[in-house]
């Protein structure tokens, strides 16, 4: 199996490059920010929940999240390989994921990080607001709060991949064609 970690701070074009890898691997995509969308548009439970913390650019605690992440993997039939996009997002979450696959007999094989800096993020994410419909899109105070959560308590997760030698990371200034370019690059060279 191919197991992708396509990680990188909020407005890095995770979502976007993730559509072209799984189309070219064949990998399901399993985003953590769209299913608790998705929860939130049919007014789950879960979806209630996240949604206090999504509204504040703060992440959602990681029992809520890792359960939700487990259920989405293990309701796939024989897939060829996952693309985790906005998971892991805290160390806890990172080794929750390597034990989930474990079990499943598999590994994660890379993690891609997309580097951007922090003024073409903010640039990128209130260009997205005007049509992805994210009220977090379309706040600065909410956007500078998920860069800061992201520089907290996600880059850590970059050393967790790095110390397995599984880190590589994307230079993700340029045209969306160079930037799924470097990340096919990456992944072939390494499979
Ligand atoms: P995203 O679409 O990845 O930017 O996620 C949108 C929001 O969903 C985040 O700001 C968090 O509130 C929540 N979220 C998504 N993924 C995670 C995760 N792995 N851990 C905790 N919260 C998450």
């Amino acid at each position: 199996m191919l197991n992708i970690v396509l990680f990188g701070p909020p407005g890095a074009g995770k979502g976007t490059q993730s559509e072209r890898l799984i189309e070219k691997y064949g990998l399901v995509h399993l985003s953590t920010g769209d299913l608790f969308r998705y929860h939130l548009k049919h007014e789950t439970e879960l979806g209630i929940l996240a949604k206090t913390y999504m509204d504040q650019g703060h992440l959602v605690p990681d029992e809520v999240t890792i359960n939700m992440l487990k259920a989405a993997v293990l309701e796939q039939d024989e897939p060829k390989g996952f693309i985790f996009d906005g998971f892991p997002r805290t160390n806890p979450q990172a080794s929750a994921l390597d034990e989930l696959l474990t079990e499943l007999h598999t590994q994660i094989t890379l993690m891609l990080g997309l580097e951007v800096e922090e003024e073409e993020l903010k640039t990128r994410l209130k260009q997205r607001a005007l049509n992805s419909g994210r009220s977090d899109d379309a706040d600065p105070e909410i956007i500078a709060n998920r860069i800061a959560v992201y520089h907290r308590e996600t880059a850590p997760v970059k050393d967790y991949y790095a110390s397995q030698n599984k880190y590589v990371a994307i230079d993700g200034i340029g045209s969306i064609d160079a930037i799924t370019a470097r990340l096919f690059a990456a992944i072939d060279s390494r499979t």
